[in-house]
Formats: C-alpha cells, structure tokens, sequence
C-alpha cells in the first residue's frame, strides 16, 4: 500500500514530469465511483478548462492546486499509481481515470483494486482536517512525537499507522521504524522510554526521506512503488513466511495488530 515516500515520490514524479502549468482539457472516467464529490458532471466539468498550479503532498494526499481556487486531491488507497504519458502510449488496462492535458499528454490513475479516491474541492480543509502533524520537516520534533503518543494505551505499532497521530506512516515502513529503534511493536504509545522515543524519532526523517529518494529514481513504477522489486529489496524487515531477522539472523515474527500483519524480531525487539 502507498505510503508517505511512494506518495511523495509520486509527487516529485510528477512534477519532474512537468504537469504545473498545463491545463485540464478532458475528463474520462472509466471507473466514476472514484470520485468522491462533486458529482460526476460537476466534476468534470469544473475541472475542464483548469490549470494544475503545482502538485504537493498532506499525509498519503496528492494535492493538485488549481488555477481557480479549486484543488484536485487524489488518494492511491491500497494500489493506485499515477502515470503521465503521451496519448499515443497504450494505457496500461487498469487504467480508471484520465486527465488529457493541454500538451496531449494524459495523466493516467492506474488502480488495478479500484480502490482509490479522488475529490474536486474548494476547501480542502475538512477532508484533511483530522490529520496529525507530518513527520518530515523541522516542526516535528521529539517533543512533538512524545505529544502524539502521550496517554495513548494502544501499540506503538498501531498509533504509527493511525493517521490521525502522525500523518503518511503505513503498515511497512511502522515495522521498518520499530525495527530500526528496537522497539517491540506491542509496547503502549505512552510506554515508551525517553531513549525510546529518542531512537525512533532519529530513525523517521532519514528512513523516511531515503525511502523517498530511492522510490523517486525508480518513477514511474505501475503500481504501488513500495512493492516494487527496488522497494522490497531495500525492506530491513522480510515480509513473508520463514523471514530472517537481518540484524540477528533470528527468525522474524508475524502477529496482527489491529487487523494488520506485523513483523517483527523478538531478539533486536524485545523491549
Ligand atoms: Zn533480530
């Protein structure tokens, strides 16, 4: 599943790809029930005649600003990938969306579970409104971190991915942090000691960023970039049967957390 550095990898991509400045020209909507307001002929046609301001990013949002005052936001669920590509290129068969820009290039939302989500808003605010703060950036602090988990009794593992704590992290890169910090994933938010919260903060910026950086030299990828093959190799943490913890060369552990598979080694993560 997309999480903050596919996401933002995405959106370096399509920057890269030099989409701001080009105006929507047509709308196709071969899967309409991803959008999820306005309805489908106000959506297509406020965003007809638009132009893309800039491409950005708020926890695993793509934020498209418009010329209008509206904002086209996008969100890739469990296998959405964004591709631009000229017209005469096939699309790829999953393709759900598409957006024909002014250069007759398309912007293609490939999403082969259908289950991504877009909106056309004026107002982002109440759609990202519950989200906690993000994780890259100087603002996020480790007092800020110990402020998220403060009187939390759930799983670290848990609060990582809840969005509404700290916005983008997902299921893998939760494991991936906790491994890292040595941190066993059941441990209540508010259990953790100061050189705990210490190692994982140290660990969520840089892992965080190269993640990003690598994801971005392997755009565009069709499909969710973190299981792609560049993306599952840089994994410290095998997701599978019979892994191999890479620190100890223990055997690595699986339990559900909050519905989600959970790997974790109970040697390098015993605390
Ligand atoms: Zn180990």
């Amino acid at each position: 599943m997309p999480e903050l550095p596919d996401v933002e990898a995405t959106s370096r991509y399509l920057l890269n790809s030099g989409l701001a400045g080009h105006a929507v020209r047509n709308v196709e909507l071969f899967w309409s029930r991803a959008v999820r307001t306005p309805g489908i002929e106000d959506f297509v046609l406020t965003l007809c005649g638009q132009r893309i301001e800039t491409v950005g990013r708020r926890a695993k949002f793509l934020l498209f600003p418009l010329d209008q005052g509206w904002t086209l936001v996008m969100h890739l669920r469990m296998t959405g990938s964004l591709l631009v590509e000229d017209a005469t290129t096939p699309r790829p068969t999953m393709t759900r969306n598409l957006y024909v820009l002014d250069d007759g290039r398309e912007l293609r939302f490939v999403d082969p579970r259908k289950l991504g989500q877009i909106w056309l808003l004026q107002d982002t605010d109440a759609l990202l409104a519950g989200l906690g703060p993000e994780p890259l950036g100087p603002g996020f602090t480790i007092s800020v971190l110990q402020s998220c988990l403060a009187k939390r009794s759930a799983p670290i593992k848990a609060l990582l991915c809840d969005q509404a704590v700290i916005a983008g992290i997902g299921n893998i890169y939760a494991d991936e942090l906790l491994f890292a910090a040595n941190i066993h994933p059941l441990t209540p938010g508010s259990g953790l000691s100061e050189p705990q919260l210490a190692r994982l903060h140290a660990e969520i910026e840089p892992m965080l960023l190269e993640a990003t950086e690598t994801l971005t030299t392997s755009m565009p990828y069709h499909g969710p970039p973190t299981e792609s093959p560049e993306g599952l190799q840089r994994l410290k943490v095998p997701r599978g049967r019979n892994g191999v913890c890479s620190q100890c060369t223990g055997p690595i552990t699986r339990v559900p957390v909050r519905g989600r598979s959970t790997y974790y080694c109970e040697v390098c993560q015993a605390a």
